[in-house]
C-alpha cells in the first residue's frame, strides 16, 4: 500500500491510562504538504530513515495526513495555572502520534503540533502559522546545542493553506519529540476532577516511564516528588546561566521530565538585566528573568498540592512532607546555578566568597548595560578591551579579585581556561538572527539563512571564526525586542 519503511518502532502507552486523559484525535488533513526543514542527525539518532521521511509518503506523515499503521493518534487533557489562574486545557493544536522507541530502547512522543482542531481546542483553529513553527524549530534545536534539556524538533512542513491571525498567514504543522509531555498540569488536571485511583495510575505511569529507580523507596511519592524537583532545579539554572528566558512558565508548560517545552514568547537576553521581560502578554513581569528560578518552586508546590492524598492518608502529614521536600529545592538551585557560574568564571573549586564574586560581576554588567553572553566570552578569550566593562574603575577591580582567585586553585591557567570555554557560548539564538531567518523563510521561501543558523548553533561551544558574525548584537533599536505567544 505504497507504504515505505520510516523505521518507527511505535507504542502507545498513553492510551493504557484512563480514558479521561486523552481523546483519540485523528490530525485534519491538510491540503500540499511541504518539507520546509528537516533534522536529518535527529532522526538517524532515533534509528529512522531520513529517505523515507522525506518522500512523498514520509512528508504526508509529518503532515497528518497518513497515520503510520500500528499508532493511535490522541490529544491529551491537563489544566493548568495560566498566569496564576487555574483552567482546563488539552491539546488544542496537537496530536500525539505514538511513542517511537529507538533501537537504543528510548521512547520518545512523537506530537504533531498545529495539526487540526481538537475537543480541547476551545475558540482556537487547532493551526499553526509558519513562522513561530520555525521559531520553535531554531530556539529548540539551539537550546539542544547549548546542552539544556528539551523537546526536540523533527521537521516542519507547510500545510498549503493559510491561517487567519491579525493577517493571513501560511500554515505549518511542527513535528515536536519528546521524553514524554506529561506535565504539571497532567497532574492538576486529574488531581482536581478524577478520582484518586485515576492519580495513582497516572502516577505509577509517570514515575515508570521516567523515575523508575524510586520504585524501590519507601514513600515512591515523596521520592518522585523530589527528583521532578531536583529536574526542574537543574534545568532553571542551565536556563539562567545561559540568559534564557522562557516567557511562559505556565503550570501546563511545566514538563516532569525536566525538559524544556513550549517555545512561544521565549528569547535570549543580550544586555543583561534581572528585569528583563520580552513577552507582550507578561505585562506584570511575572516572568521575568530574574523571576524565573521563584516560578519554578511555586509551580513545583502547585505539583506537590496534587500528590497529597498519594503520600498520606493524613492531609496535614502530607502537607507537612511535601513542604520539607519543596525546600530542598532552592539549596539545589542555588547550587547547580552556583556551580554552573564557577564554571563560567574559570573556578574549578569552591571557596566562601565566590558568591559574591560572581554576584558583584553580575552588578557591574547591570550597571554598565553590557552584553550577558558576550561579557563571559570576553573573560575567556582575554578580549576585554572591546567591551565598555573594562573601562569602569569597578571593573579594574573586580578583575583583579577574579585573578588572585584563579591563582588560589590548584589547576593550571590552561585548565581554568579550557573549563571556560566548554561552558560559555559563543553563540546563543540571537534575537535578530532568529528573525532574519524567519523572514528569509516566509517572506522569500529563502531557507538558507536558517539553515546556515542552525549549523551555527548546533556547535555553540566550538569558537570557531565563523561563529563572529553571529556574536554580533543587534542594531541599536528605538523599541524593545518584543515576543508573542507562537500561534
Ligand atoms: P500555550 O500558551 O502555548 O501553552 O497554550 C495554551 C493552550 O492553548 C494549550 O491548551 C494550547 O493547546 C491551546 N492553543 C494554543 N493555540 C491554539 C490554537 N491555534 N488552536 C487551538 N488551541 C490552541
Ligand atoms: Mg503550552
Ligand atoms: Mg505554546
Amino acid at each position: 500500500n505504497g507504504e515505505v519503511n520510516i523505521g518507527w518502532h511505535f507504542d502507545n502507552s498513553y492510551t493504557q491510562l484512563p480514558g479521561a486523559l486523552f481523546t483519540k484525535q485523528r490530525p485534519v488533513p491538510v491540503r500540499s504538504p511541504k518539507l520546509i526543514v528537516f533534522n536529518d542527525s535527529l532522526a538517524k539518532s532515533l534509528g529512522l530513515n531520513v529517505k523515507a521521511l522525506k518522500s512523498n509518503v514520509g512528508v504526508s506523515v509529518l503532515a497528518g495526513n497518513r497515520i503510520p499503521e500500528g499508532t493511535s493518534p490522541l490529544a491529551q487533557a491537563y489544566a493548568g495555572h495560566q498566569f496564576g489562574h487555574f483552567t482546563m486545557l488539552g491539546d488544542g493544536r496537537a496530536i500525539l502520534i505514538g511513542e517511537h522507541i529507538t533501537p537504543s530502547g528510548e521512547r520518545f512522543d512523537i506530537q504533531l503540533k498545529g495539526s487540526g482542531r481538537t475537543p480541547y481546542s476551545r475558540g482556537g483553529d487547532g493551526r499553526s502559522a509558519l513562522g513561530p513553527m520555525l521559531r520553535e524549530y531554531i530556539i529548540s534545536e539551539a537550546m539542544h546545542g547549548l546542552g539544556i534539556p528539551t523537546t526536540r524538533s523533527l521537521a516542519v512542513v507547510t500545510t498549503g493553506e493559510t491561517v487567519i491571525r491579525e493577517t493571513e498567514l501560511p500554515g505549518a504543522i511542527l513535528t515536536r519529540l519528546a521524553s514524554s509531555h506529561l506535565r504539571v498540569g497532567t497532574f492538576q488536571y486529574v488531581a482536581a476532577w478524577r478520582p484518586v485511583a485515576e492519580l495513582k495510575e497516572l502516577a505509577h505511569y509517570t514515575i515508570k516511564r521516567h523515575f523508575p529507580y524510586v520504585e524501590e523507596s519507601e514513600n515512591k511519592y515523596v521520592a518522585f516528588l523530589e527528583e521532578v524537583i531536583k529536574r526542574q532545579a537543574k534545568l532553571i539554572a542551565k536556563w539562567q546561566l545561559v540568559g534564557f528566558i522562557h516567557g511562559v512558565m505556565n503550570t501546563d508548560n511545566m514538563t516532569l521530565s525536566g525538559e524544556t517545552i513550549d517555545y512561544g514568547p521565549c528569547a535570549f537576553m543580550d544586555q543583561y538585566h534581572p528585569a528583563t521581560v520580552f513577552s507582550s502578554i507578561d505585562i506584570k513581569g511575572r516572568y521575568a528573568y530574574r523571576n524565573q528560578p521563584g516560578i519554578g518552586v511555586w509551580n513545583l508546590a502547585r505539583f506537590a498540592e496534587t500528590l497529597l492524598p498519594l503520600i498520606d492518608d493524613e492531609e496535614k502529614k502530607a502537607i507537612n512532607v511535601a513542604q520539607q521536600s519543596l525546600h530542598k529545592y532552592e539549596k539545589l538551585y542555588k547550587m547547580y546555578w552556583l556551580n554552573g557560574m564557577r564554571k563560567k568564571l574559570g573556578l574549578s573549586n569552591e571557596e566562601n566568597d565566590d558568591e559574591t564574586l560572581i554576584k558583584d560581576l553580575l552588578h557591574l554588567m547591570e550597571r554598565y548595560k553590557v552584553d550577558y553572553t558576550n561579557t563571559f566570552r570576553y573573560l575567556t578569550f582575554d578580549r576585554l578591551d572591546e567591551t565598555d566593562l573594562s573601562l569602569s574603575e569597578g571593573f579594574i577591580r573586580w578583575y583583579k579579585q577574579w585573578q588572585a582567585r584563579l591563582e588560589r586553585q590548584p589547576v593550571s591557567k590552561a585548565h581554568s581556561k579550557q573549563l571556560m570555554r566548554e561552558h560559555n557560548p559563543a553563540v546563543i539564538p540571537r534575537n535578530h538572527r532568529v528573525e532574519e531567518a524567519i523572514e528569509a523563510a516566509v517572506e522569500r521561501a529563502d531557507y538558507s539563512v536558517m539553515e546556515r543558523l542552525l549549523d551555527i548553533l548546533s556547535k555553540p561551544y566550538a569558537h570557531t571564526e565563523e561563529q563572529e558574525p553571529y556574536t554580533e548584537l543587534p542594531p541599536p533599536s528605538n523599541f524593545p525586542y518584543q515576543t508573542f505567544c507562537g500561534t
